[in-house]
């Protein structure tokens, strides 16, 4: 069993579209494990994305993150990096594949409904930045 984070990102939650897109993650067998709404500060978007301070696209990004709700949630599922990854779709929308997430709702490059961990180091990373070892359940709890 592997862990990753997802995060939907304030276009995703102004639009009301959590609900579907948990389910479509539930559809696809990961199992949610913690769950939570909150708002970032710009400070704590900065941190989150902290790998991409050098990229052109940083302080947009952060200030789009910063915005509006998000909702973060740690899923869980064999290979879950990965196949949230393959669910999501590619980063900009326009090149996703049909029936990804991203595909179906993301408005451009920024604004791409959702955000999910690349590599376990960056899940582990991402997962403590939302979530304290008390709030994780998993299924054998
Ligand atoms: N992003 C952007 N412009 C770009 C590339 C990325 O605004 O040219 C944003 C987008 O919201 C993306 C996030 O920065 O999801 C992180 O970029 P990354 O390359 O890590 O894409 P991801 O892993 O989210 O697919
Ligand atoms: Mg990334």
């Amino acid at each position: 069993m592997e862990r990753t984070l997802v995060m939907i990102k304030p276009d995703g939650v102004e639009r009301n579209l959590i609900g579907k897109i948990i389910g479509i993650f539930e559809e696809k067998g990961l199992r949610v494990v913690a769950l939570k709404k909150l708002k970032l500060s710009k400070e704590q978007a900065k941190v989150f994305y902290i790998v991409h301070k050098d990229r052109p696209f940083y302080e947009s990004l952060t200030d789009y993150i910063s915005s509006g709700p998000v909702v973060a949630m740690v899923l869980e599922g064999e290979n879950s990096i990965k196949k949230v990854r393959e669910i999501m779709g590619a980063t900009n929308p326009q090149e996703a594949e049909e029936g990804t997430i991203r595909k179906l709702f993301g408005v451009n490059k920024e604004k791409n409904t959702v955000h999910g961990s690349d590599s376990p180091e960056s899940a582990e990373k991402e997962i403590k930045f939302f979530f304290s070892e008390h709030e994780l359940i998993g299924a054998e709890k």
